[in-house]
């Protein structure tokens, strides 16, 4: 994040400055021999009670330091509280398109410097504006959480499942060409058609499957899957296009 105020490493150079003061400190208290002249001072004046602000220093420091720590442990806490909430869609709970983009990125690169086969797989649930129409907005919201719970049992670990917008998902797919990325769509439609999503009767999905090719970018991969998520809109719905064309229907 660009304007991110929060730097570990900005507090471990603060630490390491403080350290440093504080060395410097007590090479001049050595060199002037300050605590002997303070001392010398607090025997001819007995009735003054400095020598126990000496010692009410100490713990001061004592406190500040459990006061920094905690504060530190709060600020830790907070941003992973921060990044979750920046990366996280409430609904779903799946990655945000924030997450999404920077994966998409990341895979592009990664998959460029290794040569490795990298897909992504667009999708969209089907007529998702009468299941809102018919059912309500509370029952849509709960069929957008069930169907990224089943795009998340089919996904591998190593796949990102995220909310691409409204009732859009992506799921980016590192070490896959792009037959192991009509497998998985292909998959995804089995087990949709298995699943209850009660009261709606079923719910199907169109998919467009893309895999990265040279000179690709994460736009133009985009910018592809999202062609072929459109054709299959076109072909009829509740299917796959992927480099090879339209596939049959996912489930009857
Ligand atoms: P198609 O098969 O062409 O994709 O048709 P569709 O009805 O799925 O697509 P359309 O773009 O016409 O409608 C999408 C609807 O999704 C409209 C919008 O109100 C609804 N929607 C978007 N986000 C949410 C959400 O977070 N919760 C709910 N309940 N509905 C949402
Ligand atoms: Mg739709
Ligand atoms: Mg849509």
């Amino acid at each position: 994040m660009k304007y991110w105020p929060y730097k570990e490493r900005r507090i471990w150079i603060e630490l390491a400055w403080i350290a440093a003061f504080n060395l410097a400190c007590f090479a001049l208290f050595v060199y002037f021999e300050l605590f002997d002249k303070l001392d010398d001072w607090f025997h001819n004046h007995p009735d003054t009670p400095l020598d126990e602000v000496m010692l009410v220093g100490f713990s001061l420091a004592v406190s500040m330091t459990v006061f920094a720590i905690r504060r530190l442990r709060e600020a830790r806490g907070l941003l992973k509280v921060l990044r979750r909430q920046a990366e996280r869609d409430d609904i779903t709970n799946l990655a945000n398109r924030r997450r999404a983009n920077q994966m998409l990125q990341r895979e592009t690169e990664r998959s460029f410097r290794s040569n490795r086969p990298f897909s992504v797989l667009l999708i969209d649930i089907d007529h998702f504006k009468c299941i809102n129409d018919n059912h309500g907005h509370q029952v849509g919201d709960a069929v957008l959480h069930r169907f990224a719970k089943v795009l998340q049992t089919r996904a591998r670990q190593l796949d990102t499942v995220a909310r691409w917008g409204g009732e859009e998902f992506i799921v980016v797919c590192p070490e896959t060409g792009q037959l192991g990325a009509l497998q998985l769509a292909a998959d995804i439609g089995r087990l949709l058609q298995e699943t209850d999503f009660a009261p709606v009767s079923a719910v199907t999905a169109s998919i467009g499957v893309a895999t990265l090719q040279e000179d690709d970018t994460p736009d133009s991969l985009i910018h592809r899957a999202d062609m072929r998520l459109y054709a299959a809109k076109q072909a009829g719905r509740n299917r796959v296009v992927g480099e090879f064309g339209t596939d049959e229907p996912l489930s009857a």
